[in-house]
């Protein structure tokens, strides 16, 4: 076959480091729609996702509510540490809450607590169907419910539960499977259904709405008892230890153990002291751009790596350190070493547009994660701001000097230094609504990309990527130019790129 263009191995054995723009990917045959294409991908050693997104573990991007979002649309997001151990561990609960098969350990109050308990659950977690038990948890026995109905109009909250719960309840016993208690959850037309043992005593929960959520997000990220998944950072300080402790106690499925350069001997401890601790727990290491930090890090017994130093929007580490690598180069090189062990690779910063995410992925790369993309949204921590009319939120580097005051320096040994070179900024970005949009724009752009490049599917676009038939070629710097909109007098810009 006449091929045209370069294999990637060709493009990255030369002198130059290469970023996203400065390359292209030659088109394939298509023989098949974009919705033919299937992005599901591994995340780490044990965990797929149906979609190859990760928000990344900054204060500006991502706690419970864009974790949410992200789980539910088939990605993951990583929870951020620049906050206590409750605090962290309150949100990564959040998550775990969301949605449930079986809820295992349901919150119950007693028939002697008072409407304002149900306020206060309701509050800090956002449901209010609360099973009544006679000592008030899980295995007494279960004496009634109260949900929103039961207390809505209610004005005196210094009222006994006893007095407004319902009674009545329609309940399953407790050798009832998944499906055939989702089959009497439909027929019952009930919120909830509690399920009891021979006794009468609570033994787990289930609610409506979780079978609502399953049916609207068929391609969300979930654990084998029906809950999101969740990942969450911290840094590799000794007290650290706790932090963690805290949050496996609540459920978290991956740990990211954060550091701009992560080949370090206190990284290398920190994955070994936590692969003892919790075998069945994935870590994922980071971060690095060459093969000899991903060596070290994998055979710590790293289970998934973040690619990338300095390529991130808010980044100024290649200017003050002169260290990192161009964020293709090191995606590329690493990938490929780190299959060798059947460690995937995350593709961490300097992704832009639906395109960078494609080439992300087409240098082997199994998933992104990305900050700036997801920050600015309805989901990103933080109130919205007006600068000039245009509705704005703020985005910062955890290196920033104003994240770092707040905490955030333990990514790069900084928090303890009494002058702090900054390695990132602190600005804004454009308001851009809900992820629960943006990412199903996302996964129609890759789509697209991957039907022009010829393949359906992120395996299939990594075996042509090491069998030398996916083409690439440079970009000179007036290619980049015409790659781009170009003499026209004025235009407006796509909402997403
Ligand atoms: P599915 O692809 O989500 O249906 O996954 P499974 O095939 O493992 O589902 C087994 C059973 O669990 C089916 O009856 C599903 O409808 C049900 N199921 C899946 N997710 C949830 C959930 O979040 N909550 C509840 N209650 N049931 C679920
Ligand atoms: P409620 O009627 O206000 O309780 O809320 P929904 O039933 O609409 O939603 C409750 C959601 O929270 C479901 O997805 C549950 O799986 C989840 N959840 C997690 N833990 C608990 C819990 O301890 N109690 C209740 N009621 N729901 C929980
Ligand atoms: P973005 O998607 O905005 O281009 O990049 C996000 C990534 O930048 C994060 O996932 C993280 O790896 C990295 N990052 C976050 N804060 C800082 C910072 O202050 N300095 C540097 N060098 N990198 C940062």
């Amino acid at each position: 076959m006449k091929r045209d263009g370069f294999s990637a191995e060709e493009l990255f054995t030369s002198q130059n480091g290469l970023t996203y723009n400065d390359f292209i990917i030659l088109p394939g045959f298509i023989d098949f729609s974009p919705d033919d294409v299937v992005l599901e991908t591994k995340f780490t050693r044990n965990i797929i996702l149906k979609r190859p997104f990760v928000s990344s573990p900054m204060d500006t991007v991502t706690e419970a509510k864009m974790a949410i979002a992200m789980a539910l649309q088939g990605g993951i997001g990583i929870i951020h540490y620049n906050n206590s151990i409750e605090k962290q561990v309150e949100e990564v609960e959040k998550v775990k809450r969301y949605e449930n098969g079986f809820i295992s350990d349901p919150i119950c109050l007693s028939p002697e607590n008072t409407i304002a308990d149900i306020h206060e659950i309701k509050e800090k977690f956002g449901f209010s169907g609360i099973p009544i038990t006679e000592n008030g948890k899980v295995g007494s026995k279960l004496l009634g419910i109260v949900t929103n109905r039961d207390v809505d109009f209610e004005k005196d909250y210094t009222k006994k539960l006893s007095e407004v719960m319902t009674r009545d309840l329609f309940t399953a016993s407790q050798h009832i499977t998944l499906s055939e208690a989702n089959k009497l959850l439909r027929e019952s037309k009930k919120g909830k259904l509690p399920i009891v043992d021979e006794n009468g005593n609570l033994i787990t929960l289930m609610s409506r709405n979780d079978l609502l959520k399953n049916r609207e997000f068929p391609f969300s990220t979930k654990d084998a008892k029906k809950q999101l998944r969740v990942g969450a950072a911290i840094s590799t300080h000794q007290s650290d230890r706790e932090r963690l402790e805290g949050l496996v106690s609540v459920g978290l499925d991956a740990v990211v153990v954060d550091s701009a350069q992560g080949n370090t001997i206190y990284q290398i401890e920190m994955i070994k002291w936590i692969k003892s601790k919790f075998p069945s727990l994935d870590v994922i290491g980071g971060n690095v751009v060459t093969k000899a930090q991903c060596e070290n890090l994998i055979r710590a017994g790293a289970d998934a790596l973040r690619i990338g130093m300095g390529p991130g929007s808010i980044c100024t580490t290649q200017m003050t350190m002169a260290c990192g690598r161009a964020q293709g180069t090191a995606v590329y090189h690493c990938a490929k070493y780190a299959k060798e062990s059947g460690v995937p690779v995350i593709a961490d910063g300097g992704i832009a547009n639906t395109g960078y995410l494609s080439k992300a992925l087409s240098l082997g790369a199994s998933t992104a994660m990305m900050g700036s993309l997801f920050a600015g949204t309805t989901e990103s921590p933080g109130e919205y701001i007006y600068k000039n009319g245009i509705r704005l939120k703020k985005y910062r580097g955890m290196a920033s000097l104003e994240a770092m005051e707040d905490g955030g320096g333990k990514r790069y040994f900084a928090d303890n230094a009494k002058i702090k070179v900054a390695q990132g900024v602190s600005g804004e970005v454009v308001d851009k609504g809900s992820v629960m949009d943006y990412v199903p724009y996302l996964v129609q752009g890759v789509k697209h990309s991957f039907q022009d490049i010829g393949v359906r599917s992120i395996s299939s676009l990594h075996e042509k990527l090491y069998s030398g038939e996916l083409r690439f070629e440079n970009r000179s710097s007036s290619a980049q130019i015409e790659g781009n909109v170009h003499d026209l007098y004025s235009y407006t810009e796509p909402k997403y790129k």
